[in-house]
Parts: structure tokens; C-alpha cells; sequence
């Protein structure tokens, strides 16, 4: 990979407000691979105040307790499953063990689902999945077909959808003879999972997150995920006027840019703020933005000592819509914190800094699953 690391030594006292809270701790469910394998950009997230497809608010609330407006294609409300980017032909692989109930091959001459192709499986920890929009499905698969975790059972595509991707959905039960939809990123929010209320108040569930999150995973519920907006993500613009400017684009919802300068004032700060010591792979998701640098310089700073790492990336093409790894490093779980400059040192001073969702990937052995 094109990133070089110096050791450089910055007095960032005056960077961050720190705040210090309790973690609660829920017992840990996970089973779950992701089902496929690489690292992909998650296009649109569960929503979990009417995962029905029909929420009127034209609002979305997210695992992480963040309700946004409807960003359609992004986020879009009433949402019920996760949907990963994947390219027409990715191999699509069974995310636990399981029978396979039902399969739908026909899409091409009677497109009858909104799920396009699709293959369903029981687990047997009474968890069903389903994988819709498929190219394909397997020779193999069909409905009684017992199936390992990572099996392959089709390829991705675009049936019964407008733009290439891989529906996911996880549903629970049965509750009353019904199975439920569930987030299998959990719930993660200050205030009581809205799911509990859906769709009969009082009845539903609290969504748990349901990531096996072994270290080569490459989702995991030892994931502690700061997006470009909201909690633990701030802008600075020191002597420079302009702001850091926003709008809808890349993982998620929203992208954060900012023209290059020659200034070391200039940052924007992500600091997870419920986080216990211990050593992180930290993760920075890379659109794809037209003009942009050659020379995004990264701060990691995972202690008081202030002696932060600096890993310079190429954000122009090199890791287009991918999570880049920025190393594993010791995190002191008071202080630690990611800054991106928007000094590049890279003339001329038009090209653009993007900063998007930041991923600490824990390698503790911190089972049961922390909830943040
Ligand atoms: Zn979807």
C-alpha cells in the first residue's frame, strides 16, 4: 500500500474536550460472517423506527441512536436490512450455518419480488436470513440444503433493484408465529432501541448486535464507528475562514471536504468517546471525490503523551469507496483520537480533503460485546 509513516511529536492539549462516561455491556449473540469477503462500503443501514418500508416521517434512525432525514439512496427510511455495494458478480457467501427454506431463480421472466433473486436460510438459533437482488443462485442451493457458514450460494447483481448491491437481512423469531427484522449492528444509542416499539408498542425487541467479530472479520461488534457528523467528530478551521464543507455521498450519508492549504490549524478531530485501553486497527473510509489529494495527512494519537503517528494517503483513486487501514496501534482509552489536516503540504492549494466514517477496530479480548 502507498502510505508512509513518520513519528512526529504535536502539543494537542488544547485539541479536545474529554468526557468520561460509563459503558454498558449487553450480553454478546454473535454468529454472524459477513457474507462476502473484502472490505465494502455499506450503502444503506437498518432503520429502526419502522423497518417496513412505508415510514411517512421520511426519517431514518440508525444503530448508533443518530435519526437523519431520508437520504435516499442513502439511509432511506423504513429501511429493514443492510445493503453492502457490492459489484454484479461478487460472490455472495451463507453468513452462519443453516437450511436453506426458499430460493428464487425466476427473476428474469417473472420479476414478482422486490428482492429480485433470492435465497433464504434458517439457522438454527432461530435466526433466518435472506440475500436479495442476486445474479444468480448457486446449482447447488435449493430449499432443503443444509449449508456451512461461508458457503457459496450465488452471485450479487441487480434483480428487482435499480443499482448493483446485496440486500442483507436478518430477521428474529418467532414471536407470536411472526419473524421480525432485526439490525444485526445492534443498538448502540443513549436512549431505549425504538425497535422495542415496533411494530406493537412494548412488544417488539432490542436489536443485538449479531457479528461473530473474529480478528479477520471484516465487520465486527468490537467496532466502535465514528461517522463525519454527530458524536465524536469535530471541525476546526484555525486561521482560515472557510469552514469544512459537507453533503451526501460514501458511506453512509455524508462526506466531509475541504480545500488543501498550508495551514497546520486547519483539522477536523474524530475522538471515540466510551473506549477502553487497548490496541485498535483504526479504518478511514475512502470515497471517491473528483480533485482530491495526493496527500491526505492522518494524525493518530492514541495517548496523553501526545506522540502521534502522521500516515499520509492518496485519496485521489487508489482506495476508491474502500476502508483503508491506518495500522494498529495502542489506544489509551481516555485520550485516543484521530485528526486529518487539511495542511497537505501538495501545491497548488486546489485540491480537496475528504474525510468520512472512521472505524477503531478492537483486538482486546473484550467478549462480551461492548455496546457504545
Ligand atoms: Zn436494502
Amino acid at each position: 500500500m502507498n502510505i508512509k509513516r513518520t513519528s512526529i511529536v504535536l502539543l494537542f492539549s488544547i485539541l479536545l474536550p474529554f468526557f468520561f462516561q460509563p459503558q454498558s455491556v449487553s450480553a454478546f449473540n454473535g454468529f454472524l460472517r459477513q457474507p462476502f469477503s473484502g472490505l465494502e462500503r455499506i450503502n444503506a443501514i437498518f432503520d429502526h423506527q419502522y423497518p417496513n418500508y412505508n415510514d411517512y416521517a421520511h426519517e431514518i434512525t440508525i444503530f448508533n441512536g443518530e435519526t437523519t432525514a431520508d437520504l435516499s439512496p442513502y439511509y432511506y427510511a423504513g429501511h429493514s436490512g443492510t445493503d453492502f455495494n457490492l459489484n454484479t458478480g461478487t460472490e455472495v457467501l451463507a453468513a452462519y450455518e443453516g437450511n436453506v427454506t426458499e430460493i428464487y431463480t425466476d427473476w428474469a421472466q417473472n420479476p414478482v419480488s422486490g428482492c429480485g433473486n433470492f435465497v433464504r436460510i434458517q439457522h438454527p438459533n432461530g435466526y433466518k436470513t435472506q440475500y436479495c437482488h442476486l445474479r444468480d443462485v448457486d446449482g447447488s442451493i435449493g430449499a432443503g440444503v443444509s449449508v456451512s457458514a461461508g458457503r457459496l450460494i450465488g452471485h450479487s447483481g441487480i434483480s428487482g433493484t435499480t443499482g448493483p448491491h446485496l440486500h442483507f437481512e436478518v430477521f428474529l423469531g418467532p414471536l407470536f408465529n411472526v419473524y421480525y427484522s432485526t439490525d444485526p449492528f445492534g443498538w448502540t444509542g443513549s436512549y431505549p432501541d425504538p425497535l422495542i416499539n415496533w411494530p406493537t408498542t412494548g412488544q417488539g425487541h432490542q436489536a443485538q448486535c449479531l457479528w461473530r467479530s473474529l480478528p479477520q472479520d471484516t465487520l465486527s461488534c468490537n467496532d466502535t464507528w465514528l461517522q463525519d457528523a454527530g458524536a465524536g467528530f469535530t471541525t476546526n478551521h484555525g486561521t482560515y475562514s472557510a469552514e469544512w464543507g459537507g453533503y451526501v455521498y460514501g458511506n453512509g450519508s455524508h462526506v466531509t471536504t475541504h480545500i488543501n492549504i498550508d495551514d497546520y490549524l486547519t483539522y477536523i478531530t474524530w475522538n471515540p468517546q466510551y473506549f477502553r485501553t487497548g490496541a485498535y486497527e483504526i479504518f478511514v473510509f475512502q470515497p471517491v471525490v473528483s480533485d482530491a489529494t495526493a496527500s491526505a495527512h492522518y494524525l493518530v494519537c492514541p495517548d496523553y503523551n501526545v506522540s502521534c503517528t502522521e500516515v499520509v494517503l492518496d485519496q485521489r483513486v487508489a482506495y476508491p469507496e474502500k476502508w483503508v487501514s491506518l495500522g494498529t496501534y495502542h489506544f489509551s482509552g481516555q485520550w485516543g483520537f484521530i485528526t486529518l489536516l487539511a495542511g497537505t503540504h501538495e501545491s497548488p492549494y486546489t485540491k480537496v480533503v475528504v474525510a468520512d466514517d472512521i472505524k477503531f477496530r478492537s483486538y482486546g479480548t473484550f467478549l462480551p460485546c461492548v455496546t457504545k
